[in-house]
């Protein structure tokens, strides 16, 4: 067997796929022939090439979070989101996921509420369910870029929906853009969603903040993902390190964010400093 073979046939679990970080091109272009046939206005048709980015894409972070912007068009109906979830999680089960959890931030557009945001990512989560063998399940996301009120309205929707559907809502986080707001805010409503007992897990360290990050890490959260620049050879502080290696996190993702301009072996040399230490990585 050869090694691509393999690596596709190994029962795998996902445990940080973005929903809409994860479209494939076949899955746009899916969406926008059901978007055009709804008679949803598309304004993505000359976009879509941005939305892959390869070695050597010279795009910086801010750029790639642009590029989520071409997704979120794609993804602006009940119908759509519901399409695309179907789509993508039948992709990983075909890459060999046995387990998934999926992200995605509630987002109101002109053609949904952030409830039927949700509603939608469900709904296709159990059509999938119904035919396939892979286990799915859902985190919910809070934006860094969005305010005290709309952050709670995220937290209230998640209870929610994890005290009507406890099987398929499984926790929350926070994520976006790391240069932008301020963890500390979030505290308050991510504390809100752990005592109704949702698991809370953050994206922690993408990029050197070493005050943020030490905040992350003294909260507990039952998941850190990335935890790049902790390590004080790649960006963190002994500090850091350390106390990352005394917090009783008991998972720590260790994911690359989609930025070219992280050199892949660079990931491994971290990487290996996590197993080396044998600190629980997934
Ligand atoms: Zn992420």
């Amino acid at each position: 067997m050869d090694i691509s073979t393999f690596c596709r046939e190994l029962p795998k679990i996902e445990l940080h796929a973005h929903l809409n970080g994860s479209l494939s091109m076949s899955t746009m272009m899916e969406l926008q022939r059901y978007l055009a046939d709804s008679g949803v206005r598309d304004e993505t048709n000359v976009f879509t090439d941005e939305f892959v980015l390869s070695a050597g894409d010279t795009r910086t972070m801010e750029d790639c979070f642009q590029v989520f912007g071409i997704a979120h068009a794609l993804t602006c109906t009940p119908g759509a989101l519901e399409i695309a979830t179907y789509l993508t999680l039948q992709e990983f089960e075909a890459d060999g996921c046995c387990y998934i959890e999926l992200r995605s931030t509630p987002r109101d557009t002109p053609h949904m509420t952030k409830q039927q945001y949700i509603t939608a990512i469900l709904q296709g989560i159990k059509k999938f369910s119904l035919q396939h063998t892979m286990e799915s399940r859902l985190i919910i996301s809070v934006n860094r870029n969005s305010n005290k009120e709309e952050a709670e309205e995220i937290a209230d929707l998640t209870i929610e929906f994890y005290q009507k559907q406890p099987e398929l809502v499984v926790g929350i986080e926070l994520s976006g853009n790391p240069t932008i707001g301020e963890f500390q805010m979030f505290v308050p409503t991510l504390t809100k969603a752990r005592q109704a007992g949702l698991k809370v897990t953050l994206h922690c360290g993408e990029i050197c903040n070493p005050k943020e990050i030490l905040e992350m890490i003294n909260y507990k959260p039952d998941r850190i993902g990335h935890a790049i620049c902790i390590h004080p050879k790649y960006g963190g502080t002994d500090e850091l390190w350390a106390a990352l290696c005394k917090s009783s996190i008991p998972k720590c993702v260790l994911l690359v964010m989609l930025t070219p301009k992280v050199f892949p072996a660079m990931i491994l040399i971290i990487l290996n400093y996590y197993m080396m230490l044998t600190y629980p990585s997934l």
